[in-house]
C-alpha cells in the first residue's frame, strides 16, 4: 500500500480539511523514519500507513488515523510529544503518547508468562494508556494486525513470542471491545503461527465438513427464506463459518469428535428490529425442533461485551442440526466491529466534540474495571507482591454481572466469591461480613458467584476480617483491601495487648 492509496481511502470519508492534516502527518512520519526499514526489505513508512489504513476501514475518527501514522515515531525515532502536540494537536499527542506507554510496558517480555509488566510503574503506565481513551487500544490493535500479518519475516523466536502475545492478550483485548472480526483475524494469524500442524489438520478438516453440509444448508436457506416472506418479515440471510481457531478450542472440548459441533456453519438472519428479531425465532421453531438448551437470547441479556444476538440450535425433518443467530442490524454492526461502531465517522461531528464531551473514548461500562485496577496499582506499596495469574485473570478473565439488592450492577472477574464482591461495593461492608444472601438464599463465602446473581451482604458490627479471609478472596482489589485491613487490625490488637499488660502492671502495683 503507497501512501496516495491510503489518500484516495481517507478521502471517501474525511473534509478537506482533515485530509490536509492527515497529509502532513505522512510527510511527517516519513521524514522522522527515513532510512529505516521493515524486515521485509520494504521502507518502514509501510507500517504506519497500513496501521492508519487498517483505522480507516474500521471507520474510526480522523485524529485516531493520524496517530496511527505517527504511531512508531516517538518510539522509535527522535521525534518528541512535544513536537507532535505542536503540530498535531494535544488529542493526536495524547493517543500517540498512550500508544507508546502500551510498547514500553510490554517491551522486553520473553513469554506469555511474563507478559504483564514486570514493575508497578510499568503497570501503572500500561494500565493509564489503556484506561485513559480506548482507541489506545484500537490503535495497538491495528499496528498488531500488521505485524502478525507480517510475521513471516521475523525469526522463529520471535514469531511464536509476537503470535503468543497476540492470542493471548491482543486478542481478548479485542474481545472485550466487542470487535469480534478483529479478535478472529489476530487469533486465526497466531493460532496459524504457533500451532502450524493442528491449524493445517483444523482446516482440512473444517474443509471436509462444510463441502457437506454447505449443500444442505443451501436447502434450508431457501425454507427459511420463503417462510420469512410469506410472514412479510425483511431480513437477509447469509452464512458464517466458524474459525479454525475457535474449531480447534471447540474439539478439545468434545474430545475431538466433530460430529458433536453444531455450529459449524450458521446461517445468520438480519432484520430491521427487535421485534422481528422474536417474530423469526417464532417462525423458525414452528418450522423446526429447537433443541431447548441451546436457545440462547443475548438481546435481553447481552453478553458482557455487549454483544447482542438470539440464538438456537434445530434439528430439520432430514435430521440435520443448524445453529441460526438471529439480530438487526444495528446489532450486526456491533458484533463485527464492537466500539470501534462508535467512533464512525458519520455520527462525528469534530474531533473536539469528543474531547468536548467526552463522548465515547472514555471506557465503556463493561470496561470500567481497569480504571478500578488502575486505583489499586496506584495504592501498592512498593514490595507488595503483584501476582501475575491474578492480575492477568483481571485484565483479560472472563467477567460476570452481579447486582446488588437494589439493583445497582457490578462486574467481577468468573470465579469471584462473595467477599470479592463485598469488597468492591464498599470496604466498611465488607469489614463487617457476616454472611451472604445469593437470589434470596444463605450462601457460603467459599461458593463463587454467578452471573445475573443477587447479592446481598449481611452485616454485623461484631464480624471482623481475620487471616482465613485470604482464602476467600479472588480479586486484585479485594486482596489489597483485606490486606490493609489485616494490617490496621494487627496494630489494633497489638495496642490493645500493650494497654492490658499497662494496666495489668498498674493494678499488680
Ligand atoms: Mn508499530
Amino acid at each position: 500500500m503507497k501512501k496516495d492509496e491510503l489518500l484516495d481511502h481517507a478521502r471517501q470519508y474525511y473534509d478537506k480539511d482533515q485530509i490536509l492534516k492527515l497529509k502532513r502527518a505522512i510527510t511527517f512520519a516519513t521524514a522522522a523514519h527515513a532510512g529505516q526499514k521493515r524486515l521485509s526489505g520494504e521502507p518502514y513508512i509501510i507500517h504506519p500507513i497500513i496501521t492508519a489504513d487498517t483505522l480507516i476501514s474500521w471507520g474510526m475518527d480522523i485524529d485516531s488515523v493520524i496517530a496511527g501514522i505517527l504511531h512508531d515515531t516517538v518510539e522509535d525515532t527522535d521525534v518528541t510529544l512535544e513536537q507532535i502536540d505542536a503540530q498535531f494537536g494535544h488529542n493526536v499527542a495524547m493517543l500517540v503518547d498512550g500508544v507508546t506507554k502500551v510498547s514500553i510496558a510490554s517491551s522486553g517480555l520473553k513469554n506469555i508468562d511474563t507478559y504483564l509488566p514486570k514493575t508497578k510503574d510499568n503497570l501503572s503506565k500500561l494500565l493509564i494508556a489503556v484506561g485513559q481513551d480506548v482507541r489506545v487500544i484500537m490503535i495497538k490493535l491495528a499496528d498488531r494486525l500488521h505485524n502478525l500479518s507480517t510475521l513471516k519475516y521475523l525469526s522463529h523466536e520471535k514469531q511464536i513470542k509476537v503470535a503468543l502475545e497476540s492470542l493471548e492478550v491482543f486478542g481478548p483485548m479485542a474481545d472485550k471491545l466487542g470487535m469480534g472480526y478483529v479478535r478472529m483475524q489476530i487469533e486465526e494469524l497466531a493460532f496459524s503461527y504457533i500451532y502450524p500442524q493442528e491449524f493445517k489438520k483444523t482446516k482440512n478438516l473444517m474443509k471436509k465438513r462444510l463441502g457437506k453440509s454447505t449443500r444442505k444448508l443451501g436447502k434450508i436457506r431457501i425454507e427459511v427464506e420463503e417462510a420469512l416472506n410469506r410472514h412479510n418479515i425483511n431480513a437477509e440471510i447469509n452464512g458464517r463459518v466458524k474459525s479454525i481457531y475457535s474449531l480447534h478450542k471447540k474439539l478439545a472440548k468434545v474430545n475431538g469428535n466433530i460430529d458433536d459441533i453444531y455450529d459449524l456453519m450458521a446461517l445468520r438472519i438480519i432484520v430491521d428490529n427487535k421485534n422481528d428479531c422474536y417474530i423469526v425465532l417464532g417462525i423458525l421453531h414452528s418450522l423446526y425442533k429447537p433443541m431447548i438448551n441451546r436457545i440462547k437470547d443475548y438481546i435481553s441479556s447481552p453478553k458482557t461485551n455487549g454483544y447482542q444476538s438470539l440464538h438456537t440450535t434445530v434439528i430439520t425433518p432430514s435430521e440435520q442440526i443448524v445453529e441460526f443467530q438471529i439480530r438487526t442490524q444495528k446489532m450486526h454492526e456491533f458484533a463485527e466491529r464492537g466500539l470501534a461502531a462508535s467512533f464512525h465517522y458519520h455520527d462525528q461531528k469534530t474531533s473536539k466534540d469528543y474531547t468536548d464531551n467526552n463522548i465515547s473514548s472514555s471506557l465503556p461500562e463493561n470496561m470500567k474495571w481497569i480504571t478500578q485496577l488502575q486505583e489499586v496499582v496506584e495504592k501498592l506499596k512498593d514490595g507488595d507482591e503483584i501476582s501475575k495469574n491474578q492480575l492477568y485473570i483481571d485484565l483479560f478473565g472472563n467477567r460476570i454481572f452481579v447486582h446488588s439488592p437494589k439493583g445497582d450492577i457490578y462486574d467481577l472477574p468468573e470465579g469471584a466469591l462473595p467477599l470479592d464482591f463485598a469488597y468492591l461495593v464498599h470496604s466498611d461492608i465488607a469489614r463487617n461480613a457476616y454472611g451472604f444472601r445469593v437470589n434470596n438464599k444463605i450462601h457460603a463465602f467459599d461458593k463463587p458467584l454467578h452471573n445475573g446473581d443477587i447479592v446481598e451482604v449481611i452485616t454485623k458490627r461484631s464480624a471482623q476480617p481475620n487471616q482465613a479471609w485470604r482464602q476467600l478472596v479472588t480479586t486484585t482489589t479485594a486482596r489489597n483491601k483485606l490486606q490493609g485491613q489485616l494490617r490496621q487490625s494487627n496494630v489494633a490488637v497489638l495496642i490493645n495487648n500493650a494497654t492490658n499488660i499497662i494496666r495489668r502492671k498498674q493494678k499488680n502495683k
